[in-house]
């Protein structure tokens, strides 16, 4: 799903041919979508069996560094070891600079990304403040791992769809993590910390997601042990269309060929 920071956020996705259409026009609408059961891996676009990491085809869940372990923990980045699975790929990617932040939604928590603020719809947080500016993935994992004893790393999703956010203020959240992670954040070597540079000036990005009503329950529908889930659309937040009937992770069912009506 490709997501445009409006109020509300736009969701879109792409037809067979290529073509753009806006999932907002189904909200409020009968909705179905139809898994025809052929699966297209999202990296090399071969016809697979099962998909792997949200879209991939077992081979390159293998071969690509896009699907290495160091991606869900970046402090674990090997690439200095020379061991890099796509040495070039990891220097227009992980070799770039990252933005550490703060998000709220079911919880307050710390995160990573490149791509802001499109990580943040992804999570279905409805404010995001950037903390650090840093120079590589390597750090941001570092500066992350950090944080993490002061503040939650995952979105309990559940809650976050029930619209159930977290108390808190992030400007004094910053200022407060600030002070409590100085000292850790001291221990780098001089090589790191040039490498990070603290944002004390950035407002809070605030986001609103189009839903009409949030599900009280949550049933979580499941493409590939039933194909076919229907129902009237309620909205869409974070990676999730909200039908009456249930709740759909589009972000999980990459690759799959459907097909989608609305009336
Ligand atoms: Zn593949």
């Amino acid at each position: 799903m490709h997501t445009t920071h409006n109020s509300p956020v736009t969701y879109q996705l792409n037809d067979k041919s290529e073509q753009a259409f806006t999932l907002n026009d189904a909200i409020g609408k009968n909705f179905s979508i139809k898994a025809t059961g052929n699966i297209f891996c999202v990296a090399c676009g071969n016809k697979t069996k099962n998909s792997f990491r949200q879209g991939y085809c077992y081979p390159c869940t293998l071969k690509l560094a896009q699907c290495d372990i160091c991606i869900i923990k970046p402090e674990q980045c090997h690439y200095d070891q020379g061991t890099c699975r796509e040495p070039e790929w990891g220097e227009t990617h992980c070799f770039q600079d990252h933005t550490v932040y703060l998000a709220k939604s079911s919880h307050i928590k710390v995160g990573i990304t490149r791509a802001t603020p499109t990580r943040w719809i992804d999570q279905g947080a409805v404010e995001a403040l950037p903390i650090y500016k840093v120079k590589n993935r390597l750090i941001s994992g570092l500066v992350e791992t950090i944080y993490k004893n002061y503040v939650s790393d995952k979105t309990d999703w559940r809650k976050m769809l029930k619209n159930i956010t977290a108390e808190g203020n992030l400007i004094e959240m910053r200022q407060q993590l600030f002070s409590e992670s100085k000292t850790e954040m001291s221990y780098f070597s001089p090589e790191i910390s040039n490498g990070i540079e603290q944002l004390t000036e950035e407002p809070v990005v605030k986001i609103e997601f189009p839903v009409l009503e949030y599900p009280k329950k949550i049933t979580s529908a499941n493409l590939q042990k039933k194909s076919l889930f229907e129902g009237q659309m309620m909205g869409i937040k974070g990676q999730y269309v909200l039908l009456d009937t249930g709740v759909l992770n589009i972000r999980k069912f990459a690759g799959y060929e459907v097909e989608i009506e609305f009336s």
